[in-house]
């Protein structure tokens, strides 16, 4: 991909840039050049006030007319979206190798995506239930689309969450705006030059682009606003929960953060486990909501297991995201790096033994611009420092031990999370005792982050959210329910 890249907001199926000709810049976290050029000025529109403004109108608009096709005239646009995202799958992977790193021998996003707008373009028929149980009364429920919806997503997989949330949403009837963040715009932006074409009416999708104390925070402000979807940390959250309660009290809708454990019993696979467990939180660099970035390993194997999960750690090849070979790219950007380097210091000063997998920086191509993290590995670290408690959002782990089921428990549990635990023994009556006990909105027995179901929910207990997502579950979140209760008089059945 060569040459500059002109990025527009999307409001009423028109790509405009932003009313006040705003944009801010977005640098490759690998070259540290400038990513994106503008023909405005330079660089990514910033959607301002006015354009949250228009854009919640367009979709205000378009509500009464939309909503009232028959799902499976819905369905098509959602159809032609599926085919256009997998046709594109390799621009789109480059893209988030620009914007934030995103190594594109990991981009399934694609694929991810082309599931959800397929599924929604068929399985939109949402229906209530009625009642013969009021003597002289037929009840019924009716669940009815909100009108509109915004939807604000993070950066670490923006395709993924743009489909998980936009497709169930405007399936059910509803019309959407869409912010997406200001670290990796690219992929939203691609997408919203394809939803005229499709076949989206005008208002259906609008997508802005811009940082969240302007665009987002009026748009978890906004009084039209009816439903809102959130992926992004527990702190975004908290704001978004007080904007709402401050203004009209729309639904809200979380996924959040994590800080996940995995508990290796001295009967698992040990192998299979360090794979696994080092993928987990070494994948995107750590950026991953559901990495399981503690680690708990029962005394007698946790030699072993450690020195699997170091030689893994050690082999990956670190650089250029936009390189095939390339498994471990840079951390998104200059705030996350420095995030992820504050923490690893932090560690260092506070925690146990450290093992640090760091690479001759001469080995990897581009190290002297790239916002490379290496994996680090901290082993025995105290249990309230805050590198065992809090996110760092990228790879670093944290190895400790345990010694009895309770302990594996107790220390599993002891987090303001709760989005994804893992264990891993043979013993499948001890699997499903612990499996119970922990508190978490997933767990993998025998498997972690990020394996999951298309058909089971997805979300978090705790600090990690409220809201549950899969295939089955989503379009919920995008339906009001209404009792009528309709008086047929009478008496007897
Ligand atoms: P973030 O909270 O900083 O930003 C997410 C989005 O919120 C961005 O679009 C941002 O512009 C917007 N935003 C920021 N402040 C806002 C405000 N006051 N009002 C409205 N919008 C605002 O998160 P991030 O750094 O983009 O993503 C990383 C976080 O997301 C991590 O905590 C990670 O665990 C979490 N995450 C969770 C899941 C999940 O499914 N549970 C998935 C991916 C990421």
């Amino acid at each position: 991909m060569k040459g500059p890249l002109e990025t527009e907001l999307l409001i009423n199926n028109k790509l405009v840039p932003a009313s006040d000709e705003g944009t801010f810049d977005l640098f490759s976290p690998h070259t540290g050049e400038l990513v994106a050029k503008g023909i405005y000025s330079a660089n990514i529109a910033e959607a301002s006030l006015q354009d949250v403004e228009a854009a919640v109108a367009a979709a205000e608009a378009a509500f009464p007319s939309w909503s009232a096709l028959s799902p499976a005239e819905r369905g098509r646009p959602l159809k032609k979206m599926a085919e256009l995202v997998l046709a594109e799958k390799d621009e789109l992977a480059q893209l988030d190798a620009l914007a934030m790193g995103r190594p594109v021998s990991t981009f399934f996003d694609s694929f991810y995506a082309a599931t959800h707008f397929n599924y929604f373009s068929e399985a939109a028929y949402p229906q209530g239930h009625t009642s013969l149980n009021t003597p002289g009364f037929l009840n019924m429920s009716l669940r009815q689309p909100f009108g509109v919806v915004a939807i604000i997503i993070p950066w670490n997989a923006p395709l993924v969450f743009f489909s998980k949330k936009v497709a169930p949403a405007v399936a059910a009837g509803n019309c959407v705006v869409l912010k997406s963040s200001e670290k990796a715009p690219l992929t939203s932006w691609k997408v919203s030059q394809w939803i005229e074409k499709c076949g989206f009416p005008p208002g259906v999708i609008n997508v802005l682009s811009g940082h969240g104390h302007i665009s987002g925070q009026a748009l978890a402000s906004h009084m039209k606003v009816r439903a809102l979807s959130f992926t992004g940390s527990t702190r975004t959250g908290r704001a978004i929960q007080i904007a709402s309660a401050n203004s009209n009290l729309k639904k809200v809708v979380f996924e959040l953060g994590g800080k996940g454990p995995a508990l290796i019993f001295d009967d698992a696979d040990v192998e299979q486990a360090a794979r696994e467990t080092e993928n987990s939180i070494m994948w995107n660099s750590g950026q991953t909501c559901m990495a399981n970035s503690r680690i708990y390993v029962q005394d007698g194997i946790k030699d072993k297991f450690t020195a699997l999960f170091t030689k893994l750690a050690r082999s990956r090849k670190l650089g250029d995201p936009t390189d095939p070979a390339t498994n471990h790219g840079p951390q998104a950007d200059k705030v996350q790096h420095e995030n992820v380097t504050k923490y690893i210091s932090l560690g260092k000063a506070e925690a146990g033994a450290t093992i640090d997998t760091s690479l001759d920086a001469d080995d990897v191509a581009g190290s002297e611009t790239s916002l490379l993290v290496h994996p680090v590995i901290f082993t025995s670290v105290p249990e309230s420092s805050r590198i065992a408690k809090e996110e760092i959002f990228g790879p670093v782990v944290v190895i400790n031990s345990f010694a009895t089921e309770e302990e594996a428990i107790q220390k599993a549990n002891d987090s303001e999370f709760g989005l994804y635990a893992a264990l891993y023994t043979r013993d499948l009556e001890r699997a499903m005792r612990v499996g119970k006990k922990l508190e978490s909105g997933m767990v993998g027995v025998n498997c972690t982050g990020p394996t999951g179901a298309w058909d089971l929910p997805f979300g978090g207990w705790k600090g990690s959210g409220t809201g549950r997502e899969s295939l089955l579950e989503s379009m919920d979140h995008y339906l009001e329910v209404k009792s009528l209760y309709v008086r047929v008089g009478g008496i007897g059945g």
